[in-house]
């Protein structure tokens, strides 16, 4: 197994429990920083571009504010999301507003907040007339369905089992209707791949909906001010993976810009993104400790972390890279389950993974842990979230979510006060 560099080490580590016991969650800034300035790079060529991160993958306000610092926007789909970009800096047109099946109050904050209003559905434009009113600039959500798979390229996920957006048709009804209504600004979205690690889906996406964007506004007689690509940039969770040469991806874009915008006379349109998972998920860690050692008929490693801190792999099966701090260059020669306490035998960080031979009191880094991470966090069977920390850019570390506690756990119910029962007495 190739060794992952670490931007920290055992001591450093060690330290940091003495003050944060284990599981937490701890981000690398500089390395947040230096990635998100690569994606940037690559779209220099487009004056306007913008990647509205995702909130959904770190939903932390001190994650956040590292990357409105960077330029970024926010991609949100909830109430909660939209008051995290406020609270993180983020105002109007930054803040991408792509919800689905959407309450009423929200899309009436997100019109307040000046947030862009990305509809997921053709019945939405009366919906949102209704309750908010119809904002100067409306976007769609297209979702290409069949249509997608003409490209011959590898898809990730079928769009047309997806329950987002709009059809073909739909699109050109509805910005008609959005004209007839007097909105007179636009914007054309999709989202169709989710951690896709070929780089040539993104500008086949981007001819997708250059070529679209050309048609409507001939057909219709209405000019876009940008398209959104999405997100869904994966990252190599095993290490035999490559990433997605970001700059390639950029050229590749740029050339389907000039070769079907800038005849078409749409030139400037802005180009956007959504990309959530490839700027911060490498560049989060789970470190958790090995608390007990357990043989049956399998050999089980038991850590103080569990699913609720990361349901990844007992979700989706993910595989996510583990390295026993202090251990790196140790024969990986053991062959074991690393497990948390759960209920449920699904609550497994690894399965049958080599590993060093780990003792009790062993530091272990979950790798890639930085995007749908502690965000997915749950309390099931009474465990509770873990503290986030970050690694700034001048080295220091700091806390930036605290672990929660019993008292969190008991805060939404109207019961007995939790005091009478944290003293147990045998009687
Ligand atoms: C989840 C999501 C994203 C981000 O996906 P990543 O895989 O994190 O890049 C972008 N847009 C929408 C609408 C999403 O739901």
């Amino acid at each position: 197994m190739p060794t992952l560099p670490l931007p920290f080490d055992e001591t450093r580590i060690r330290e940091l429990t003495r003050e944060y016991p284990t599981p937490f969650y701890l981000y690398d800034e500089n390395a947040i920083r230096t990635n998100a300035r690569k994606l940037l790079a690559a779209f220099d060529w487009c004056p306007t571009f913008c990647n509205h991160f995702a909130i959904k993958a770190t939903p932390n306000p001190h994650l956040l504010e590292i990357l409105a610092d960077l330029g970024f926007g926010t991609d949100c789909s909830s109430l909660p999301e939209l008051l995290l970009s406020r609270a993180a800096g983020f105002e109007g047109q930054r803040i991408m507003f792509t919800s689905n099946n959407t309450p009423a109050n929200e899309y009436i904050y997100a019109k307040r907040s000046g947030a862009v209003l990305n509809l997921d559905d053709i019945s939405h434009i009366d919906f949102v007339d209704q309750h908010a009113g119809l904002p100067d600039l409306v976007s769609f959500r297209y979702n290409p369905g069949p249509l997608r798979g003409e490209s011959g390229n590898k898809i990730i996920g079928n769009p047309e089992d997806a329950k987002y957006g709009l059809t073909r048709e739909q699109l050109f009804a509805g910005y008609h209707e959005l004209k007839d209504r007097g909105v007179s600004r636009f914007g054309l979205h999709t989202m169709v791949v989710s951690n896709e690690l070929n780089g040539s889906s993104f500008v086949e996406t981007a001819r997708m909906l250059f070529s679209l964007a050309v048609e409507i506004a001939q057909e219709l007689d209405i000019r876009f001010e940008w398209v959104n690509l999405g997100g869904g940039i994966g990252i190599p969770y095993s290490p035999e993976q490559q990433p997605v040469d970001l700059e390639t991806v950029g050229r590749g874009v740029r050339e389907a810009y000039e070769q079907i915008i800038v005849p078409a006379g749409l030139d400037p349109l802005g180009v956007r993104m959504e990309n959530g998972r490839v700027i911060t998920g490498p560049y989060g860690y789970l470190v958790t400790t090995a608390v007990h050692h357990k043989h049956i008929y399998k050999n089980y490693v038991g850590v103080d972390a569990c699913m609720a801190n990361l349901m990844r792999p007992g979700m989706y099966g993910a595989y996510h890279h583990i390295s026993v701090l202090g251990k790196e260059d140790a024969p990986h020669d053991t062959t074991v389950d690393v497990v948390g306490s759960l209920c449920e035998n699904n609550d497994k960080f690894a399965v049958d993974r080599q590993l060093p031979t780990i003792d009790n009191g062993d530091l272990l880094v979950i790798h890639d842990a930085g995007a749908h991470g502690h965000a997915m966090g749950f309390q099931y069977n009474g465990r509770l979230r873990s503290a986030e920390l970050l690694l700034a850019a001048d080295g220091s570390v700091r806390c930036i979510r605290r672990a929660e506690t019993v008292a969190d756990y008991f805060a939404t119910l109207d019961h007995k006060p939790l005091e009478q029962l944290v003293e147990p007495s045998a009687d």
